[in-house]
């Protein structure tokens, strides 16, 4: 009896040691960490806000990711919601929307200042650009796909530039504009070998689609389809996301997904 209990105690020990190992990507990296709006939650600042997007630098953070709509005279300017103090982007102009600030006193940062700021004293976080899809027109939203890859060419910032859309045809249109540019998918409808057929490099999406769909996993890493996952803030999740040897988690907590890479990665010796 005693011996029993013994053996099923290492079993389970096993099995827990077997659950947490890290596995590394298809290029034998650990996970990398994007986050989602910059990193401002555990920081009390502004989602999207220039100072999120620097305290993801000061955090070497693999990526900052960010929202990108285009206003009704077709200026770029950063915000999730499609409404800034109450004011229809895509419908008011700019001057119209500049007259509000975010809550830590900042401008409505546009494109240009965004990439700029994001480019000072940084090699190595990537500005994951998000192409909110239009609401008027799949012609507006291919427009405002034409417009952010030409400022990032302008800018000379390719090397610091991901791309990121719910809106199939705005990734293809970047595919098609700049064919050596990191641009993944959000919505979670395409397979990898799919992705892989029209030129689009990643599937970044929402977790609960691996988890209807882990043979996507390794369909990815077949076809050399980038693999990310949004919005991940439990731990279990996370755990499970480096267990699988994704290359890259998007979460609101960064400081904490960083705490479990090195503490997985520490247990295994890696
Ligand atoms: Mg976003």
């Amino acid at each position: 009896m005693r011996s029993h209990n013994l053996s099923g105690t290492f079993l389970i020990s096993f099995i827990i040691i077997i659950i947490n190992i890290p596995a590394l990507n298809a290029k034998g990296n650990p996970v990398k960490i994007i986050a989602h709006r910059g990193a401002w939650k555990q920081n009390n600042l502004p989602q999207n806000s220039i100072a999120a997007l620097k305290k993801s630098i000061e955090l070497n953070l693999a990526g900052s990711e960010l929202d990108i709509q285009m206003t009704a005279d077709d200026s770029l300017v950063i915000n999730h919601d499609k409404d800034f103090n109450k004011l229809i982007i895509e419908k008011t102009e700019y001057r119209e929307l500049v007259k509000f600030r975010l809550l830590n006193g900042e401008k409505l940062p546009t494109l240009r200042e965004y990439l700029i700021a994001g480019s000072e004293n940084n090699i190595s976080t990537r500005l994951i650009c998000e192409l909110k899809p239009s609401g008027i027109s799949t012609e507006r939203g291919v427009k405002l796909a034409e417009k952010v890859v030409g400022l990032v060419k302008e800018l000379n910032v390719q090397h610091l530039v991901s791309y990121i859309s719910f809106d199939y045809n705005i990734v293809k249109r970047i595919a098609g504009l700049d064919p050596q540019a990191d641009n993944q998918y959000l919505n979670g409808d395409k397979n990898p070998d799919q992705l892989k057929s029209d030129g689009i490099r990643g599937a970044d999406y929402n977790i609960s689609v691996f988890r209807k769909n882990p043979h996507w996993i390794e369909e990815a890493k077949r076809a050399g389809i980038i693999l990310n996952a949004w919005t991940v803030n439990k731990p279990e999740d996370m755990d499970w996301l480096i267990s699988l040897g994704f290359d890259y988690i998007t979460t609101d907590e960064p400081e904490l997904l960083r705490e479990r890479i090195e503490a997985l990665l520490k247990q295994t010796g890696k």
